[in-house]
C-alpha cells in the first residue's frame, strides 16, 4: 500500500449498510505526500463506512506507533498512538466547500479519497509534549550525553548574559 489511489473509496458500487476497510500504514504512507511531519511508523487503521441514501458515515479507529524525536534529548523513539474519529460524506446537487468534518460530493461523483483523513488522524494524535519515557513497549532513558550537553550549553548562555560589555566598563571608568 503506497500510492494515493490505494486510499480511494469507490462508493457507488457499495450496497447500503456497513462496510469494513483495513489499512496497514507503513513508512511508505508518509512519503506519498511530502513534506510530511512524520517519516516512519506502523499504524493499523480500521474504517467502518455506513452507507445511506445520500450520506455516508465514516468511523475510523487506529492504533500503532510512529517514530518521532524526544522533546528533551532529541533522540528518536517509538511513540505509541491510538484514537478514533468520525467523518461524514454527503451527496448533494450542488457541492459546497468541504471542511474537516464533512465532505460534499456531487451527484456524478463515484469515489473519494481518505488519505488526508488518515494522515490528519495520525498527526493530531501526537501529544504536545513527548519524550523517551513514552517509548512503546518500555520507557527509554533520555540520551545522557545530550542531557549533559544541553545542561552545559545552558549554563554557558547564562554566563554570557551576565557578562558586561567591556566597552561599557571603559566608559563607566571615564564617567567615574
Ligand atoms: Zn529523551
Amino acid at each position: 500500500v503506497n500510492s494515493l489511489k490505494d486510499y480511494d473509496i469507490s462508493f457507488v458500487k457499495l450496497k447500503p449498510g456497513e462496510h469494513h476497510f483495513s489499512y496497514e500504514i507503513e513508512d511508505a504512507f508518509f512519503r506519498i505526500k511530502e513534506p510530511s511531519l512524520i517519516e516512519q511508523g506502523n499504524v493499523n487503521v480500521h474504517l467502518i463506512l455506513d452507507k445511506k441514501e445520500r450520506l455516508m458515515n465514516l468511523s475510523f479507529q487506529f492504533e500503532g506507533i510512529i517514530k518521532t524525536d524526544c522533546d528533551v534529548c532529541l533522540d528518536p523513539f517509538n511513540l505509541p498512538i491510538k484514537g478514533n474519529d468520525t467523518f461524514v460524506v454527503k451527496i448533494v446537487d450542488i457541492p459546497q466547500e468541504s471542511d474537516t468534518e464533512i465532505l460534499y460530493l456531487g451527484p456524478n461523483d463515484s469515489s473519494f479519497n481518505i488519505y488526508d483523513n488518515i494522515y490528519e488522524l495520525i498527526c493530531t494524535s501526537i501529544p504536545m509534549t513527548k519524550s523517551c519515557k513514552d517509548n512503546a513497549g518500555k520507557p527509554k532513558e533520555c540520551n545522557p550525553d545530550m542531557l549533559k550537553f544541553l545542561l552545559e550549553s545552558n549554563s554557558e548562555n547564562t554566563n554570557i548574559e551576565n557578562q558586561t560589555d567591556p566597552r561599557w566598563d571603559k566608559l563607566k571608568n571615564i564617567t567615574d
